[in-house]
C-alpha cells in the first residue's frame, strides 16, 4: 500500500481467476472498468468517455462484492467501500459528509473504485403509503442528492468509477440511471453447473481432495446454490453434502432476472 497525500491506497488482492463462472459479466467489467483505467491515455486520445457507474444486481451471495474487488485489482485501482449502515448515521448530515469525503479521498488516491454495497442511498428504504414513515426518506433523499452531485462532478476527475450492488433493483431511483451516472446495468445470476464446478474448484484449490470427491457431480447436484453456499461446502463429507439445501428458490431467481430497472437506459444493450 502506498500513501497518496495522506490517503492510503488499498488495492484488493482478489483477481478475476478467483471468481468461478460469470464469463460475460467479467468481460463487461473488464471493458467498463479495467480498460478505461489501464488505457486512460488512449481513451482520452480517441475521445471515448468512460462509463462512470456500473450497477450490479442479483441474488445475494453470488459475488457482486467480489466482482467489484476483482475489477479494482485488475485495474490496480484503490478500493473504497461504503454500506448503507455507514451512511445512515444518527447525526444529521454525517452520511452526506462521509459520502463527500469518500469521493475526495478517491480523487486523491486515483485511479479508484467506489463501491456501494446494498446501500440505501441507491435503493432507499421503503416508506409507508403516507410517505415518510420513519424520517429515513429525508435522509435517503439527502444522500441521493449528494451522490448525484458527486457523480456529476466526476467529469473533472479522471480515473474514478462508481460500482454499486443491490438486491433490490426495482427500488433504484430513476435519477441514478440517467446518462453519465449508472450507465451500465449488469445482472449477476446464480452460477450454472459449469460456474458451480469452477467455484468448487477455486475454493478447494488449497486442500487435498479424496479420490471419492467428484466436483462435477457435486456441481450438477447443487442447482440453486449460491457461490457463498458452495464456499461453505468446503471440506464437508459426502453425507453432509447430501443433507444441504440451496439458499435460493427458482421463484426468487426468476424475480431477480425479470427485475425491471426503471429509467431511460433500461432498453440499452451492453
Ligand atoms: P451480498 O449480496 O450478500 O452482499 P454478493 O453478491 O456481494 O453478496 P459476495 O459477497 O461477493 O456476494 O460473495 C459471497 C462469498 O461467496 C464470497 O466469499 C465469495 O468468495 C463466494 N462466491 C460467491 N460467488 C462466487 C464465485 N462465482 N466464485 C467464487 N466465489 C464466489
Amino acid at each position: 500500500n502506498s500513501v497518496t497525500r495522506g490517503v492510503t491506497k488499498e488495492i484488493p488482492a482478489v483477481s478475476w481467476d478467483d471468481i468461478g463462472g460469470l464469463k460475460a459479466v467479467k468481460k463487461k467489467l473488464q471493458q467498463a472498468v479495467e480498460w478505461p483505467i489501464k488505457h486512460a491515455a488512449s481513451f482520452d486520445r480517441l475521445g471515448i468517455s468512460p462509463i462512470r457507474g456500473v450497477l450490479l444486481h442479483g441474488p445475494p451471495g453470488c459475488s457482486k462484492t467480489t466482482l467489484a474487488k476483482a475489477a479494482a485489482h485488475a485495474a490496480q485501482a484503490s478500493f473504497f467501500s461504503l454500506s448503507g449502515a455507514e451512511l445512515y448515521s444518527k447525526y444529521v448530515g454525517e452520511g452526506e459528509a462521509l459520502l463527500r469525503r469518500t469521493f475526495q479521498m478517491a480523487r486523491l488516491a486515483s485511479p479508484s473504485i467506489i463501491f456501494f454495497d446494498e446501500d440505501d442511498a441507491i435503493a432507499p428504504k421503503r416508506t409507508g403509503p403516507s410517505g415518510n414513515s420513519s424520517g429515513n426518506a429525508t435522509v435517503g433523499e439527502r444522500l441521493l442528492s449528494t451522490l448525484l452531485t458527486e457523480m456529476d462532478g466526476l467529469e473533472l476527475a479522471t480515473g474514478i468509477i462508481v460500482l454499486a450492488a443491490t438486491n433490490r433493483p426495482n427500488a433504484i431511483d430513476a435519477a441514478l440511471l440517467r446518462p453519465g451516472r449508472f450507465d451500465m446495468v449488469l445482472y449477476v445470476p446464480p452460477p450454472d453447473a459449469e460456474g458451480r464446478y469452477e467455484i468448487l474448484r477455486i475454493h478447494t484449490r488449497k486442500m487435498p481432495l479424496g479420490d471419492d470427491v467428484d466436483l462435477w457431480k457435486a456441481a450438477e447436484r447443487t442447482e440453486l446454490f449460491t457461490g457463498a453456499d458452495l464456499e461453505g461446502l468446503e471440506g464437508k463429507s459426502e453425507a453432509a453434502l447430501r443433507s444441504l439445501r440451496p439458499s435460493l428458490t427458482q421463484s426468487v431467481v426468476d424475480e431477480y432476472s425479470n427485475a425491471a430497472i426503471h429509467g431511460p437506459l433500461t432498453r440499452r444493450k451492453h
